[in-house]
Parts: C-alpha cells; structure tokens; sequence
C-alpha cells in the first residue's frame, strides 16, 4: 500500500517536472517569439510611417513643383503682354496650350477670366473636347476664388477632381515678372494648370522608392495611404501601397530558426530533465540495493537481524489493521558450535546454509525468515489466531531436525530449541516480540533443547533472575567471592577418605548464598563458567598438593569440554601445581556425551592422555545408557543420588542399582554412589558393589581446612563415620 503510494506520487512528481519543463519551454519560447514579434511590428511601423512621409512629401512636391512650374509661365513678361491682347491666342496656344503635350510638369492648360470664362482650355496639348468648368469639378473655382482674393500672392494651389481623374491644379494671376498686369481687377486673367497625378503615380513609387504605390477610391480599405485632400477638405483619393513589413519578412525568415532553437532548449531541457531522473532511479536502485544488502544475511541469503526487525514492523503494522496477529518463532540450533568447532567453519557454513534452505522449504511463502546471529533463526509470519499455525510449525521443524544434514561426505546431527511469541493484533511491538520469543526459546533450551515452548510471562521472572544473576557472577568472579569446598568420598569396605570432591560455592557478604544449581546453569549460559572452571580446578590442584593421600575430583561442564584448548588448560594447571595427573578425576555429565558424542570422545581422549582419569557424573539422573562408559572409556561411573535415596526401603530401587552397578563392573569399571545419607544405604550399597561412597553420612562439602582435620584424624586411626556422626 505504502509501496503504491509512493509510486504514485513519484509519478506525479515526475509529471509535475516535466509539465514544468513543458511550460518553461513555452513560456520562453513564448517570451522570444513575442520579443521578436515586438521587433518585427516595430520594424513594420517604422517602415509604414517613412514610406507615409515620403509618400506624403511626394504628393507635396508633385503640387509644388506644380506650382513652381505656373509661377514661372504666369509671372513671366511675355504672357502678361500676350495674354491680355486681342491677337495673343496664338500665343497662348503655342506656350501655354501646347506645351501641356508631353509635359513632365502639366497636362492642363486654361486661361480664365475672373468671371470663371476659359479663354484657352487645353489638355495634352489639344483642345479641350469639354468645356472647362465640365473637365474641372468646383474645387478648381475656390482656388481661383483664393487666388484673386489674395493680393500679395495671386495664386492658389490644390488637388481637385477634374473628369480625368485627380490632378494637382494651380491657379495665377498673368503678370508680368514684377506683378503689374496694368489691367483693373475684373479683367484679369488667369493661368491655370493642372497635372494629373494618376499617370505619374507609378513613377512617384519609383522615385521615392515605394514600391506597388497606387491611387486609391476615397473609400478603400487600404491600411498604409495619404489622403489627397481638395481645398474644400474633400478626401479626393488615396495614394496607397502595400506594407512592405520588413518585419514580418525578418519575423518569418527567423521564426523557424527561433522555433528551432526553442525546440533544441527544449530537448536539451528534456533531455537534462530525463539524465537527471536517470541518474535519480539509478542512485535509488542503488540505495535500495545498499539498504536490501545491509539488511541480508550474506551466508544464508536470509534477512538478518536489522532485516528481521523491519520486517517484524511492518507485519505488526499490517497486523493492526488487518486484526490479525504476528507470530514470531525464535530458533537456537543445539549443537552447531560443536560441528564447528570438530569440523571447521567451512563445515558449518555449510550446515547453515543446509538449514536455511530447510527453513525456506518448511515455512509459508509469506513467512519472514532471518538468520540473527551465528546458529540463531527466526521466522515470522501474519495469521489470523497464530498459536496453531506456529505449533505446527514448530513440529514441522522439529521432526526435520531429527534427520541428520548430509554436509559433503559427513553426516552430522544438530538440533534446535525453539521459542514462540506472537503479536495480537499487532499490540506488543517489534523489540518485544523478539526478546519474548528469545526468552522462550531459552526455556526450550533449558528444558532440555529439541522442543519449543510458548512464551509465558513467568518466564520473565526467570530470566530477569537470570540477567541479574549473571552481573552479579561476573562481579563475583572479578571480586573473587567464590571459593570451592571438598566433600570427602570414602572407600565403600573401609570407609577410609580416597578422594574429594570440589564444590564451588559463592557466598555473597551479607546476603544469602546462591546454589551452584542456580549459578551453574547461567556462567554456562554466559561463557563465565570458562574462568569459574579454572579458578576451580586451580584451586582442587593446589589444595591436593597438602593431601597427597588422596585424589581430587572436579566438577567440568559441557562448555568447558566444547574448548578446544581445556585440555591444554588442564596440563598446564597440572604442571604448574606439580600433581599427578592420575590423581585428578574430572566429572563430567552425560548430556554432552549425547548432544555431541563425536567431538565429546575427541576432547575426552586428549584429557586422557594427559594421564587424568574421566568419571562419568550422575548417572541415573537422565538417559543413563551404560553404552556411554564403555565408548568413551570412562574410568569411573558416579550414581545420581536419586538412584540411591530409596535402595534401603525399595526392593525395586535395589535391584535397579544392583543391576547397574553390576553391568559398571562387568565392563571393569568402578562405581560411586552419591548422596548417601544413611548407614543402611551403605550397606546396600556396598552389597551392590559400589567401592566408593559419597554422601552427608561421611561428610558434608567442606572447608579445605576441615577436610584437612579429617585426613589428619584418618592418619591416626580415627573412624571416618563415626567423626561424622558425632560433628
Ligand atoms: P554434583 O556434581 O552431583 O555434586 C554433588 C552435589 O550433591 C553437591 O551439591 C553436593 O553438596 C550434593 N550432595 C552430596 N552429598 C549429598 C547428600 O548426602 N545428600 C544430598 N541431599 N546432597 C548431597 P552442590 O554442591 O550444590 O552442587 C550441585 C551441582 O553443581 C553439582 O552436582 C555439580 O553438578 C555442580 N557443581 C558444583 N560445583 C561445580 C564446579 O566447580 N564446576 C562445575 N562445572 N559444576 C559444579
Ligand atoms: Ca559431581
Ligand atoms: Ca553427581
């Protein structure tokens, strides 16, 4: 679901950048083809505007040069004489009419008198065809009207329409050069030309460069013109071309590179855009590759601890809301140190690795499965009411352990403790669920191994005690408030002290002290029980120095044996005390012996050597097979108290230790009974053949310097039992 979410909004952050990227392109692009649109509208109206100044100095130098042209054929000598005399039309016919033919500078020519009669009327040199008021419209008569009216300029100058078209026309007083025309105002006469502007208007483009300039109706819709306006403020005509839009021309000649620019923008954006998310996915796949890695087990391939746990979360969190419950089974192999230790760590990477693919074959596809430590699994898993489903579980992998794993040419057998706890509906969290599955598989072990238990919360009790336990020992030990006591063992026939046996005790200053029962089982546990043994074993050896009469015996765990240097251990302890081997017997129990029994013959066989004699303790007290003695030439069987209480009032009990005792000697090996309490139990037992007795009825465990006392009154006669019958 998490998984869903993020991936969505990895989406829309990425839809997100790219509609950015989309959308910054855009408004570029949109920024520099308007910035270039500007430009170009700009160019555009800056060449419409020159090409209306031009075009509208054009139209005023095509009326002045009109005008200029009237001023020099009207104030000129010739035709103020002419022009007023009876026999001048010649004249005026030959310099005014005629030379409208063909003229650059006049089309038109008339001589009018102040009463608007023309007295000469030529166009193009010819005759006019209409009479001159018909050619011309009014506006012609308004500028003759400006031109009498004036006085000290007698002329007048504008467009007007005539039938032709639109002409520039001019109207001037005949005078001579100085402006006399001697005549009174109402005879005067006037010269009038015009010119047309429609047949030059092509050659007004070319010489103002204007390119398709034309004349165009009063009422067109052309957009770049300048009105030709008549003296009446009549709109004649106008004088358009096209826009030339230089700009435009500019625009579209770059628009396509600018467009391609853009584009490139926009794919170089992109493409940065799509590197940057590649490289983004990369560094992420990478990282999820680091984190996926840093959470695996390299050995098994399975998750480990800091996997176990994330795994656990997440379950716990899908547990609340799916109501269902999260079982976590907490598995400690028994026995693997000892494959690793007998045959090397290829060996039991190998054995992992079997287990593992074990575990993987026997739990749910939806099953968490970790590997937390060295020999130490865990599987987890989401079920609706769990208890069952881990039951099942938990045997399944117990039955599985009873084959032995096939590991190159070796054959090897291991088994595992097992502790249960769940999770309902996701309440009790991740760290708590594992430490209470880890107490439990504790009890598995303690219990026995091979089995698994469910947690319960008087477990808790038992193992604070235990983690309490264990920092007061370590204290004990750095503060050397252990010390060992030694229980005599008598010889069965003559009740004579033989040996002893080491205790070690831990008498806490002003508290009670604990049992090595209690303390035992948790310096193995710990690892403490390493230096506990030595400093036993250190203390057995020297204190038989001052009882050379007699042997010592001492107490060795499983964990010790398990060392593969206890052996170097002990000879060196032997050699520094200077005690013969022969006089140390070390007990151990058979648990080991069944756990383990290659690697126990192995370890046994090098204390053997050094010379120590091996007694087999508490037999009776749980499997007992007396197949042990002989396979591991035990040189001594010790009988667990619990065989020996009942002997003296139980038929049964008797004869199930005279039974066991006979088979010990009939495999020559000599018995101890134990926790012998009663003189009639010592009867029995040395009846059943028993040759040595140990018990609170020769002496309880005891201060060296009791056991001293004892040995001393031995040498001088006094009877064992009766010493302890009168302490
Ligand atoms: P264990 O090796 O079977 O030692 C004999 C235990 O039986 C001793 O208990 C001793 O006090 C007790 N006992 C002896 N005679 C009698 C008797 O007549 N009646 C009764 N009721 N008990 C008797 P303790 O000293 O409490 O030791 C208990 C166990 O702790 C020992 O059993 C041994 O397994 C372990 N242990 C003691 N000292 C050491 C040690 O130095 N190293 C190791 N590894 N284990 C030790
Ligand atoms: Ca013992
Ligand atoms: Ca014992």
């Amino acid at each position: 679901m998490r998984r869903g979410v993020s991936w969505l909004s990895r989406r829309t952050a990425i839809l997100a950048v790219l509609l950015s990227v989309f959308i910054i392109v855009m408004v570029a692009g949109g920024i520099v083809l308007s910035a270039i649109g500007e430009v170009s509208r700009h160019a555009n109206q800056l060449d419409d505007d020159r090409s209306r100044q031009t075009t509208a100095g054009a139209v005023k130098t095509f009326l002045s040069q009109l005008g200029a042209t009237l001023n020099d054929y009207a104030a000129w000598d010739d035709a103020a004489t002419y022009s007023y005399s009876a026999d001048g039309m010649d004249w005026m016919i030959s310099n005014f009419g005629e030379m409208s033919e063909n003229s650059a500078l006049f089309d038109v020519a008339l001589v009018v008198d102040t009463r608007r009669n023309a007295i000469l009327a030529y166009h193009e040199g010819a005759p006019m065809k209409v009479p001159a008021d018909q050619f011309f419209d009014a506006a012609l008569w308004r500028l003759l009207d400006a031109a009498m009216a004036s006085t000290e300029n007698p002329e007048a100058r504008g467009f007007v329409r005539t039938t032709r078209g639109i002409a520039a026309a001019g109207v001037a007083l005949i005078r001579t050069k100085t402006g006399e025309t001697n005549r009174s105002d109402d005879d005067r006469r006037y010269l009038v030309f015009a010119r047309h502007l429609d047949p030059q208007v092509e050659t007004l483009g070319q010489t103002y460069v204007i390119k398709g300039l034309h004349l165009a109706a009063p009422d067109g819709v052309e957009q770049n013109y300048v009105a030709v306006w008549d003296p009446a403020g009549q709109v004649l005509g106008k004088l358009a071309w096209p826009s030339r839009a230089p700009g435009d021309i500019s625009y579209s000649s770059i628009r396509s590179k600018v467009i391609g620019a853009i584009a490139l923008f926009g794919f170089l954006l992109a493409t940065v855009f799509a590197i940057g998310l590649m490289e983004m996915r990369r560094l992420r796949l990478d990282e999820e590759a680091s984190r996926q890695l840093a959470l695996t087990d390299r050995l098994s391939g399975l998750l480990n601890r800091a996997g176990l746990f994330k795994a656990i979360e997440t379950m716990i969190e899908d547990a609340r809301s799916s109501k269902s419950d999260v079982a976590l089974l907490y598995l400690d192999l028994d026995g693997f140190k000892e494959v690793n230790d007998a045959y090397g760590h290829g060996c039991g990477d190998d054995l992992i690795r079997s287990v593992s693919a074990g575990f993987r074959f026997l739990t749910p596809e939806d099953a968490v499965l970790a590997r937390v430590g060295g020999d130490e699994f865990a599987i987890a898993f989401l079920r609706k009411n769990c208890d069952t489903a881990a039951q099942s579980l938990a045997g399944m992998i117990l039955n599985f352990f009873d084959e032995p794993f096939q590991i190159g040419e070796r054959l090897v057998t291991v088994g595992t403790s097992i502790g249960i706890a769940s999770s309902q509906i996701g309440t009790i969290n991740a760290e708590e669920v594992v430490r209470r599955a880890d107490i439990a598989m504790y009890k598995s072990k303690d219990s026995g191994r091979g089995r698994y238990f469910f947690y319960d919360t008087s477990m808790d009790n038992d193992r604070e005690t235990i983690l309490a336990l264990e920092s007061q020992l370590r204290k004990a030990i750095a503060e050397k408030q252990l010390s060992v006591v030694y229980q005599p063992v008598v010889a069965a026939s003559s009740l004579e002290i033989t040996g002893a046996e080491t205790l070690v005790r831990w008498n806490r200053p002003g508290r009670s002290p604990v049992y090595p029962d209690v303390f035992i089982p948790v310096a193995e546990k710990t690892g403490l029980i390493e230096p506990l043994g030595i400093f036993v074993l250190k203390s057995a050896c020297d204190q038989a120095r001052e009882w050379p009469e007699i042997g010592i015996a001492v107490n060795i765990s499983p964990v010790q044996l398990r060392n593969p240097s206890f052996a170097a251990q002990v000879a060196e302890i032997l050699q520094s005390t200077g005690i013969e081997p022969a006089r140390l017997t070390l007990e151990l129990t058979e648990g080991y012996l069944i756990q383990n029994p290659q690697r126990a013959r192995q370890s046994i066989e090098r204390l053997k050597a050094l010379g120590v004699k091996i007694a087999l303790d508490d037999f009776g007290s749980g499997f007992s097979s007396i197949g042990y003695l002989r396979q591991f030439g035990f040189d001594r069987m010790k009988i667990d108290r619990s065989m020996v209480t009942d002997i003296d009032v139980s038929e049964n009990a008797r004869s199930l230790l005279e039974a066991t005792s006979a088979l010990a000697r009939s495999l020559g090996i000599p018995v101890t009974a134990e926790g012998v309490e009663r003189e009639s139990q010592a009867h029995v037992l040395l009846d059943c053949g028993c040759d040595e007795l140990q018990g609170y009825l020769f002496g309880k465990p005891m201060p060296a310097a009791e056991l001293s006392a004892l040995l001393v009154e031995q040498s001088t006669g006094a009877c064992i039992v009766q010493a302890r019958k009168t302490a």
